[in-house]
């Protein structure tokens, strides 16, 4: 089993993570704050976690998943809220990061105006540290009941404002496309490329279509009966069997759009892609280690992180009063840095470590050098 040294300077095997105490988990990955909440009339149970206000107030996304075990969602709420921090800041955003799970007592269980507005009331209460936004299992009407109780939301419609901010994440995947290409010495055109996309849901959907649009061979894993009757008679899109069948597929990129996890260290050896660059968040199931494993294969990795950028852009722009243009600037940043990455990552272990170098050294420099850094474009 792998094992790692932990900051605390125990050795763990990466599974046994799950088994470490909270505090542990918060120390090792530097959080700030996590927050247990129930509410008995709507049945809610969620956890809000704040990695980092050091940048910023911390937005992160609301998921809302069925968990084996609470420890399953308390690891996933500092696992994703970590890499909230590392986004924003390479980003170039004055921003925390942060992130809450609703813990659902079954899978797929619709989300109710009386939970939504129960969560928001809990956001409430970190007067601002925490801005909530939609992540998987949560859509604009959602966003929208939460902001009936708070105004630190963002994505909603009519209430709160941002949008659906998917398109926005699908282009800046697209722009982390370009650079991995261009880095590869490859011309950067679409058209004769296969790209296999796991997950066509909110951004898979919208990536497929653009690609399509740009003259790729798109193939893709869905797991929902719905959603894959109605890509293919929308957009003539070709579903293989399962995940398995997409991750053995020959293609050109591998674009993980559904959720995390889905890349380890075995699975690396027997990828047939030369790039990953996805939407979803934790591509990698040990981002260390794996995305070493993936270099090692000669398949060049799009740190999650970077790739799925454009979303937080567009609310946290939002949020932050940058203008549209700015807006669209930073998202078509997102090749600028990704090439950055790319290239510094030759001399490293990693393109994750290298990205996480990056993120790092923006915080070290503080939130005047991130404003400064937008207002100058
Ligand atoms: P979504 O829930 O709309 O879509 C996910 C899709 O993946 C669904 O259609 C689901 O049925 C499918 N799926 C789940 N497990 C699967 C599996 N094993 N194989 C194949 N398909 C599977 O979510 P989304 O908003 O499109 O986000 C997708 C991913 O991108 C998530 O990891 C999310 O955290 C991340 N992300 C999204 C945004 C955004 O703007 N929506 C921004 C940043 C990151």
């Amino acid at each position: 089993m792998p094992q790692r040294k932990s900051k605390l300077g125990k050795m763990i095997s990466i599974p046994n993570e799950l088994a470490m105490n909270t505090f542990e988990q918060m120390i090792e990955r530097g959080h700030e704050r996590i927050c247990f909440h129930q509410d008995p009339q709507s049945g809610l149970r969620a956890i809000i976690a704040i990695h980092s206000t050091k940048l910023g107030n911390a937005l992160g996304g609301t998921r809302r998943w069925h968990y084996a075990t609470e420890a399953d969602a308390i690891y996933d709420v500092l696992r994703l809220s970590e890499g909230m921090t590392y986004k924003a800041a390479v980003a170039g955003l004055a921003m925390g990061g942060a992130k809450s799970v609703v813990l659902l007592p079954r899978p797929g269980l619709a989300g109710s105006e009386s939970e939504a507005r129960a969560m928001g009331r809990f956001v409430e209460k970190f007067d601002g540290d925490y801005i909530a936004a939609e992540d998987v299992g949560v859509n604009p009407q959602y966003i929208d009941w939460m902001a009936l109780e708070t105004k630190h939301v963002m994505g909603g419609e009519k209430v709160s404002v941002g949008g659906d901010p998917s398109p926005h994440t699908a282009h800046g995947t697209l722009n982390a496309m370009k650079a991995a290409l261009e880095h590869l010495g490859k011309p950067v055109d679409f058209s004769g490329l296969t790209v296999a996309i796991q997950g066509i849901g909110h951004v898979g959907y919208i990536l497929a279509k653009i690609l399509l649009d740009a003259g790729a061979k798109v193939i893709a894993a869905e797991i929902n009966e719905n959603t894959r009757k109605h890509a293919s008679s929308e957009l003539g899109l070709e579903f293989v069997e399962n995940d398995k069948a997409l991750f053995a597929s020959v293609c050109d990129i591998l674009a993980p759009c559904a959720l995390g996890g889905v890349i380890d260290a075995n699975r690396a050896r027997t990828l047939k892609c030369s790039i990953i660059a996805g939407a979803a968040n934790n591509v990698l199931d040990d981002p260390d280690e794996d995305a070493a494993a993936l270099k090692n294969q000669g398949i060049l990795y799009v740190p999650d992180f970077i790739a799925n950028a454009g979303g937080v852009i567009q609310l946290s722009g939002t949020y932050l009063g940058l203008t549209e243009a700015q807006i669209e600037r930073k998202i078509a940043d997102i090749e600028i840095t990704t090439t950055q990455v790319l290239k510094s990552s030759e001399s490293m272990s990693s393109t994750h470590a290298a990205a996480v170098a990056l993120a790092n050294e923006r915080i070290a420099a503080g939130p005047m050098a991130t404003q400064e850094q937008v207002h100058a474009r």
